[in-house]
């Protein structure tokens, strides 16, 4: 450690900075994976009615180091661009995520059982979700959260210092309550540029024998089930077991468990501790002997080819319904739907619209780099149309008999990871 160059930094630029050098071992050998075009800001939403304004859009090209593995994005946009302060807070709390803190927690207790005395911070803790399992088994917990959603933690006895995870942070923290034995970062890891800082931040607040414990969207995942709508700037890496292993252990942490686990359409929950502390499972291996087969830069070429033909596809299978005078809305507009959208080139000729659920802030809002509105989803019973495509398609198992059940009778259309109409 130590030995990194410090990077140039997008944080308060205004702009954005080209990945010259891999994020984690500063190699500049990189295999371009794909590239998706220029995108808009997932966040900037025009509302219906305005004239569309100048806006930027930012190359969004996916990167393989040939050196440490790490598979990366090839532009790092400034946070403040990304996440503005106006940056609506949306509960990410689903079922699905509910439930994966439970095991979570209930995984914590069995492999690595903790007691009473020991805190627990969660890194990007929310609206406390995560911790809220490890505050009904009686543990210590601090929540670590840039956003107002952390006050809705406070508000039911999760303390949460609002600030982003920095080194002033982490002082904070160790100065109240003493070093962690286990800092979980779910859904964030992969969020925040300097991962070096960030990391060395983790190790400070960590006690000797503690356990860092992180949740990713899993490269593995995003290429079998073809996930390039997962690519867009706020995602700076795409983990691999091989490259988180790669870059923890140049903090001297070792991996000792992993597995996958099926949140954001498939992630991987990582167990490090410092090198020589506990015993490494052989689930670690396993892994990482599939992805040697599975993650090479052949099959990463593949990918490529497989999304394009998805893209051919899904346009020929709406050109099929559109020549029958058919209508389309899509459903759900989740950021990954920006790209889906951009990338396939999707426009208000194509879709009527974009459902979302009643009291979302998108609703009355332009698609990203489009003039779709996003409505209320009571139109799909109202007005219904022919066609209904998904844009969480990652879930979609879970969403078509719940719109069944509300009364929709047309059909599905399914985007990826092949696309496919579902009666
Ligand atoms: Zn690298």
């Amino acid at each position: 450690m130590g030995t990194h160059k410090t990077p140039k930094l997008a944080y308060g630029t205004q702009g954005s900075v080209v990945v010259e050098t891999c994020q984690v071992c500063d190699a500049a050998d990189f295999q371009s994976v794909i590239f998706l075009g220029y995108l808009p800001p997932v966040n900037t939403m025009p509302a219906v009615g305005s004239r569309p304004a100048e806006q930027p859009a930012y190359p969004a090209e996916m990167l393989r180091c040939r050196r440490c593995q790490l598979v990366q994005i090839g532009l790092i946009v400034d946070p403040c661009i990304l996440f503005p302060p106006t940056y609506p807070y949306t509960s990410g709390t689903t079922k699905i995520l509910r439930d994966n803190f439970a095991e979570l927690y209930k995984e914590v207790s069995t492999l690595y059982p903790i007691t009473p005395e020991d805190l627990v911070v969660d890194i990007g803790s929310n609206d406390g979700t995560l911790l809220s399992n490890f505050h009904a088994g009686k543990h210590r917990v601090q929540g670590i959260e840039p956003t107002n959603a952390g006050q809705l933690a406070n508000d039911r006895g999760i303390t949460t210092l609002t600030s982003f995870f920095n080194q002033a942070a982490v002082k904070k923290v160790v100065a109240e309550k003493g070093q962690a034995k286990i800092v979980t970062a779910a859904n964030v890891f992969a969020h925040m540029e300097n991962v070096h800082t960030i990391v060395s931040c983790i190790e400070e607040l960590l006690q000797k024998d503690g356990l860092f414990i992180s949740e990713s969207h899993y490269l593995l995942s995003l290429v079998e089930t073809l996930q390039y709508d997962t690519i867009y700037h706020e995602h700076l890496r795409y983990y691999s077991l091989t490259s988180l292993k790669y870059l923890l252990e140049e903090h001297g942490f070792e991996i000792i468990h992993a597995k996958r686990i099926p949140t954001h359409g498939g992630s991987i929950r990582v167990y490090a501790a410092r090198k020589g502390q506990k015993p490494v499972q052989p689930s670690v291996a396993a892994i990482l002997a599939q992805e040697a087969q599975d993650l090479t830069e052949e099959k990463l070429r593949s990918f490529h080819d497989r999304v394009t033909k998805t893209k051919l596809g899904l346009l020929a299978l709406l050109n099929d319904i559109r020549t029958q005078g058919k209508r389309v809305v899509g459903i759900g507009a989740p950021s990954r739907a920006s790209t889906l959208i951009n990338y396939v080139g999707l426009d208000d000729g194509i879709l009527d619209g974009v459902l979302e659920i009643k009291g979302s802030y998108k609703i009355g809002k332009y698609i990203p780099g489009t003039v779709i509105p996003v409505q209320e989803e009571s139109r799909l019973y109202t007005d219904p149309p022919e066609y209904a495509l998904l844009l969480s398609w990652h879930i979609a198992e879970e969403l078509i008999p719940k719109f069944r059940a509300s009364g929709y009778k047309g059909k599905f259309i399914i985007p990826l990871p092949t696309p496919r109409i579902v009666d």
